[in-house]
């Protein structure tokens, strides 16, 4: 064949890639295309982090495919226009596309196939390769989906892998194929300071780095907050700069219990990805509706806000908070403690935190925050819905020398020890303004426990 396109949407790599392959394999020339979608723009997708971390990984891909002879074709509008103008510009046979997860890949998908039907073309729809096992793949009897992780995790882990790819060595572009620029993190702007660096070349040397050094102690250290043992890999998952099954692969091989606790984690992350597959309303509904009436009004607004600024007065919420402000990234056991006060402790609405959370985390995806988010507000697939997260509680033992709080809190940097979690016995002086605690948490509590019952 003498040319294929291949349609990079959230799998920016070389590795591990099934429709580079697959059209490296069959055509003399292949264009490597990502097109810049206004609609994806449009749904609020791309909030200053992960449009700098995207900008990262677009420009690592650009790198990588020059190394091989090729280069990246970056262009702007909707990805359906611009791949039939590419298809009558080269004469390519066949688009070559990983499937998507979202309502929206799927209806995008269906355009492309409709349009590339008409011009002759052929679109070839490769499986999902964001998750390690498609979405679908793993389903009970009878049902599209599992509601519930630990059959899920039981039938996912007993099943067969694909082995990893390895990256093409060559790539013929056609050279009068024209591009855009190579979007750059130094255009973009509001990114968080401390936001990590994209590209699959920066994933795969903290891939490595992990399994060699770091993965040994996550059965240990993945809940300690100062300690900062995860793997941080998230992002790079999110933008596809990593393949998942290739994590999962890589851990295996480095073996114990800790790469059994992470393997675990990806293996969470493929459920959520099946569960939104099958359900994509639960983006924005419960999953499981309890009968929530959500705080609103004034107090409800300006509480949310002190918690969105990292001012709840509980200096264990208020520093992952700020983590997330700082890093565009927070910790998985932050995550939980922040999301469990907001609809628990504060009972304000799981949808506005699960906004915040998406207009600043690098990692930031419907299937994982939303579906995260669902979980800790006992709407989504949580067996114990009615369990409420004590942040002091949770701060003595995931912080037991309150060194996070200190380090993202330095109004309290002046008290030592765990007495940190407790600013409010301190006299003024020693917490610089650091605000007194919003609410009371058994009264939280039994506001939540109330209104679910009535629910
Ligand atoms: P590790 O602990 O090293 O785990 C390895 C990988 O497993 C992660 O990179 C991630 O891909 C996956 N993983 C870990 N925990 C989970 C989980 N609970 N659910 C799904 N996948 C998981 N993760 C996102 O990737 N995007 C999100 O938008 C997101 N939003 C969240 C919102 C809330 C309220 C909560 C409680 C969790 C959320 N998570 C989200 C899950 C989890 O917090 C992050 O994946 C994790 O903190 C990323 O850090 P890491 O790469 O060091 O994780």
């Amino acid at each position: 064949m003498k040319a294929s396109i291949v349609l990079y949407t959230s799998d920016l790599r070389l590795h591990d890639h099934p429709p580079l392959r697959a059209a490296v394999r069959e055509a003399d020339e292949v264009v490597p295309l990502f097109v810049r979608d206004p609609g994806v723009e449009k749904a609020g997708f791309t909030a200053p982090n992960r449009a700098a971390f995207l900008a990262d990984c677009l420009g690592d891909l650009d790198a990588g495919l020059r190394e091989r002879g090729g280069r990246l074709v970056v262009r702007a509008g909707d990805p359906v226009r611009v791949v039939r103008e590419l298809v009558g510009a080269t004469g390519a046979g066949r688009v070559h596309v990983a499937a998507g997860v979202s309502a929206y890949a799927r209806r995008r998908a269906e355009r492309l196939r409709a349009a590339l039907d008409e011009a002759g073309a052929e679109l070839v729809e490769h499986e999902a390769v964001i998750t390690a096992l498609p979405p679908g793949d793993v389903v009970p009897g009878g049902k599209d989906h599992f509601a519930v992780f630990t059959p899920y995790s039981r039938q996912w882990s007993a099943r067969h892998l694909r082995e990893p790819l390895g990256a093409p060595r060559r790539i013929a572009v056609p050279p009068d194929v024209g591009s855009d620029e190579v979007p750059r993190r130094a255009d973009v702007a509001g990114i968080s300071p401390g936001l990590a660096k994209g590209g699959e070349r920066a994933g795969r040397a903290r891939l490595g780095s992990w399994c060699r050094d770091g993965i040994g102690r996550y059965e240990d250290l993945h809940d300690d907050l100062a300690g900062d043992g995860t793997s941080r890999l998230s992002p790079y998952l999110h933008f596809g700069a990593l393949s998942a099954a290739e994590c999962v692969h890589r851990a295996r091989a480095a073996g114990g219990a800790g790469a059994d606790a992470f393997v675990r984690q990806l293996c969470w992350r493929d459920f959520h990805h099946q569960v939104l597959a099958a359900r994509p309303a639960a983006a924005h509904e419960d999953y499981r509706p309890r009968g929530d009436r959500w705080r609103t009004g004034r107090t409800a607004a300006r509480e949310a806000a002190a918690w969105r600024e990292g001012r709840t007065g509980y200096p264990v919420v208020d520093a992952a908070m700020r983590q997330l402000a700082h890093e565009g990234w927070m910790h998985n056991r932050g995550r939980l403690l922040a999301a469990s006060f907001l609809t628990k402790t504060l009972y304000l609405d799981w949808r506005l935190g699960a906004a915040h959370f998406l207009g600043l985390l690098v990692d930031g995806d419907l299937a994982n925050n939303q579906l995260n988010w669902q979980w800790v507000a006992g709407t989504g697939t949580d067996t114990r819905p009615g369990r409420v997260l004590n942040p002091l509680t949770q701060a003595r033992t995931y912080d037991p020398d309150a060194d996070y709080v200190r380090r993202w809190v330095p109004e309290l940097r002046g008290i030592g020890g765990r007495a940190a979690h407790e600013p409010w016995k301190r006299p003024p002086e020693e917490r610089e303004g650091y605000p007194e605690p919003l609410v009371d948490l058994a009264e939280g509590r039994d506001r939540f426990r109330r209104a679910r019952e009535k629910g």
